[in-house]
């Protein structure tokens, strides 16, 4: 049964490569949404935040930025300890 050992580590390691280290490598390259070239009014930045909804704050510049422009703006406050 060796060809089902081969098997089963080739679809364990195609996930870990699918769900793990892609995304990481795509964060680590700003992969996800870039920052955008001029700063988002506050309107701007609900519209992205809606749009952006399923992004992750840590990997994904333009929602990061659309955040911090609605903390700025006194329109959602950040949870204790969040880090810019
Ligand atoms: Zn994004």
């Amino acid at each position: 049964m060796p060809g089902m050992l081969i098997v089963v580590v080739a679809v364990v390691f195609m996930l870990e490569l699918i769900f793990a280290w892609l995304p990481a490598i795509l964060g680590r390259l700003g992969g996800c949404h870039a920052l955008p070239d001029m700063p988002y009014s506050t309107e701007e930045a609900h519209s992205v935040m809606q749009w952006l909804i399923d992004c992750d704050m840590a990997t994904c510049a333009a929602k990061h930025a659309a955040f911090w422009t609605l903390v700025d703006a006194k329109r959602v406050t950040p949870v204790a300890g969040a880090v810019r």
